[in-house]
């Protein structure tokens, strides 16, 4: 389990995530916030396949499929940013580890 702390440049909100992976490809995420605009991924915790996030441009980002109904302002709220660092950073252990 990794942990990153992030806070939106532009709310200003922390963002926690906690990553953990199941495997090689579906890693499982806990993102703490306030943000309200964050309830899609906050309320319970996501599993994305962390190679597809990394690599799909933000328009296809299944985290942005979560987020965009919901949140106002997310395209120039950094939580994506974010939550894509962490994903890249906790795969980067992950393959440090296995
Ligand atoms: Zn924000």
């Amino acid at each position: 389990m990794c942990k990153y702390d992030y806070q939106c440049k532009l709310c200003g909100f922390k963002i926690d995530v906690k990553a953990e992976y199941k495997d090689m490809q579906d890693v499982v995420l806990k993102v703490s916030s306030d943000c309200p605009n964050l309830n899609p991924v906050t309320k319970e915790p996501i599993v994305l396949d962390a190679m597809y996030e990394l690599m799909v441009p933000k328009e296809k980002s299944a985290v942005m499929q979560l987020l965009k109904d919901k949140h106002r302002h997310i395209e120039e709220c950094t939580a994506y940013e974010s939550i894509r660092d962490a994903i890249g950073l906790s795969l980067g252990r992950y393959f440090e580890i296995a």
